[in-house]
């Protein structure tokens, strides 16, 4: 178990191997896999392999890995040929925004056009 995994963590046990996905790049301290249920024709979610709860919670330790996490977005959009025709990337944080999973993670959507970013529950 890598440095900072929790044991109830659905995103650690991916870093660690225990759970399978699809991997599409790993970047070392960094993984990129698809989403198991996926919003979009592309979409893929990038995680530090440190546990990290969300943006919230993060520290000025975390800084480099955070940039090389959007970096290499950027990277794994191009790769998939998405980054032409353009594509978002979002990560949730807390629980106005849905988070799910409470391990900071970026969601890479396109493909295809997207909706609206913002939407309001009325
Ligand atoms: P959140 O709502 O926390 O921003 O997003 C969590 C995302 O993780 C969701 O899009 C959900 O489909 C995805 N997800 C949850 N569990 C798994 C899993 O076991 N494997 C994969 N590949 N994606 C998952
Ligand atoms: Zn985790």
């Amino acid at each position: 178990m890598h440095a900072g995994s929790t044991n109830e963590c659905i995103f650690c046990a991916i870093a660690d191997g225990v759970t399978p996905a699809d991997v599409v790049f790993d970047g070392g301290d960094t993984l990129f896999f698809r989403d198991i249920n996926p919003q979009a024709k592309a979409h893929i979610v990038g995680i530090t392999k440190k546990h990290i709860a969300s943006l919230d919670a993060v520290v000025g330790d975390d800084h480099g890995v955070i940039g090389k996490l959007l970096h290499e977005a950027a990277h794994v959009a191009s790769d998939l040929g998405i980054a032409e025709s353009g594509y978002r990337v979002i990560t949730n944080v807390g629980h106005d925004a849905g988070q799910e999973v409470q391990h900071l993670h970026f969601h890479i959507l396109g493909g295809e056009p997207l909706g609206r970013l913002v939407h309001r529950n009325e």
